[in-house]
């Protein structure tokens, strides 16, 4: 039997009024084979009290810092990192569909060890922000499912230390895209199903007409329902108002009876919508239990092309969504690929974007913040149930170089240490322990 006890820690669960931990004690944290066995105040004492010997027990001070559960990165396409710079692929307009014609026109020369090795650095930088739970997007729509088979042979190599979504996604269209076998995009997104990916996945705003978008939105659903399969849909990335994939996909959803396994990833036409239309959408998005991806950095970047001034901000409206109970997580998108130069799967500065480009920063709302890395992500991927620093779970956790989630968020702090089921991923040393101690090196 294998214990470690991690003591001296604030705890943020991620769950509203929890946060303050300015007035939440330090805590100690048990852990036995790999899962959370107690949680709470003097639990040293408690423990030595009840017979346990700890000097036999590893020990692990926190000291003071503020421990969360890991963060999730809902939304990323780990096939395209790192290829912005690729010949052929440089994006000049800035705009998400000269990015698709760019990827469709250089992708040819894939194979699932290049693929495989990009991925790998892509995850590795996202797991030292703290990142352990990923839902990756990969491009079906190519005949040898490159992408997919690469994304696939990872999610089962790397699961003791991340864990991998991954998404069927039809990057160049259900409807739109035919391969050289007569192939659709979504025979392609159904044998990547079989093939065991986690997600259907969808892009209707990219089809060439309105009619093939409705039908790519009844077939995801359908095949969802299937192959029992959780669905996550590029839905709406335009900042065309008229863009109205969004309700087609909550409805089928609904009256599929899977609206929770729903996510729609993007909806920036929503950011163009006029209000009454959102209010009447509102109830629907209630009712159907639908989760949303927003990817802040990459939209502010990508959305507003065609405006000159007022420029929109190209994101989907994420105060009022949680304003209205509708599950909102975030994602970093893209890391140096055709649709966005930058991304480095720092999750605290996607955070930090959001909350000033949806106007939350409310006291209360900066109090609250971290429930978009934390469990807002894991309900979009369904993975409520084992996750969050509860006795019983799997002992995940980390610790951020902060004491309380205002000082997280104000800091854009790092993140000091990962705890992948009871072992340490990786530490990161602090020096400093005040500002002020810079005054006197
Ligand atoms: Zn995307």
């Amino acid at each position: 039997m294998t214990t470690t006890l991690f003591t001296n820690v604030h705890i943020a669960t991620g769950m509203p009024g929890s946060t303050a931990a300015e007035t939440t004690p330090l805590q100690d944290i048990l852990v036995e084979d790999g899962r959370f066995k107690k949680i709470g105040q003097r639990l040293v004492s408690k423990l030595a009290t009840q017979g346990m010997d700890i000097s036999s027990i590893e020990t692990i001070d926190l000291e003071g810092k503020l421990a969360c559960p890991p963060f999730c990165d809902t939304h990323l396409h780990l096939d395209y990192v790192f290829t912005a710079r690729k010949p052929g692929a440089v994006n000049e307009s800035g705009t998400l569909f000269e990015g698709i014609q760019r990827w469709s026109e250089t992708k040819s020369d894939l194979t699932v060890d290049e693929v495989k090795e990009r991925a790998r650095i892509g995850i590795a930088k996202e797991m030292r922000h703290g990142v352990q739970f990923i839902r990756s997007h990969a491009d079906v729509t190519d005949p040898n499912l490159t992408s997919l088979k690469a994304l696939l042979e990872l999610k089962e190599e790397l699961k003791d230390t991340v864990t991998l979504q991954i998404v069927s996604f039809p990057q160049e269209g259900m409807y739109s895209y035919e391969g050289p076998h007569g192939e659709s995009g979504a025979d392609l997104v159904e044998e990547g199903l079989k093939m065991g990916a986690d997600c259907v996945g969808g892009i209707p705003h990219f089809e060439q007409c309105r009619e093939f978008g409705e039908r790519s939105m009844h077939t995801v659903v359908e095949l969802a329902s299937k192959y029992n399969k959780l669905i996550d849909v590029h839905c709406d990335e335009t900042d065309d108002p008229n863009s109205r994939y969004l309700e087609l996909l909550s409805a089928l959803a609904y009256r599929a009876g899977i609206g929770s396994k729903t996510t729609a990833s993007h909806t920036c036409s929503l950011g163009s919508a006029d209000n009454a239309y959102f209010f009447h959408l509102t109830k629907l998005l209630k009712a159907a239990h639908i989760n949303f991806a927003c990817a802040p950095t990459e939209n502010l970047y990508l959305q507003g092309r065609q405006d000159t001034f007022p420029k929109r901000r190209g994101i989907t409206r994420v105060k009022e969504l949680t304003e209205a109970g509708v599950n909102v997580s975030l994602g970093q998108d893209s890391m140096q690929d055709p649709w966005y130069p930058v991304g480095n799967g720092n999750m605290m500065l996607i955070l930090d974007y959001v909350l000033h480009l949806a106007q939350m920063m409310s006291f209360e709302e900066i109090d609250d913040a971290l429930k978009f890395l934390t469990v807002n992500g894991a309900t979009t991927l369904g993975m409520r149930d084992s996750y969050g620093l509860e006795a019983g779970k799997p002992a995940n956790f980390i610790v951020l170089d902060a004491s309380s989630v205002f000082d997280a968020v104000y800091e854009r702090c790092d993140v000091l240490r990962s705890v992948r089921e009871g072992r340490t991923l990786f530490t990161r040393n602090t020096s400093i322990t005040t500002d002020l101690d810079l005054l006197t090196l």
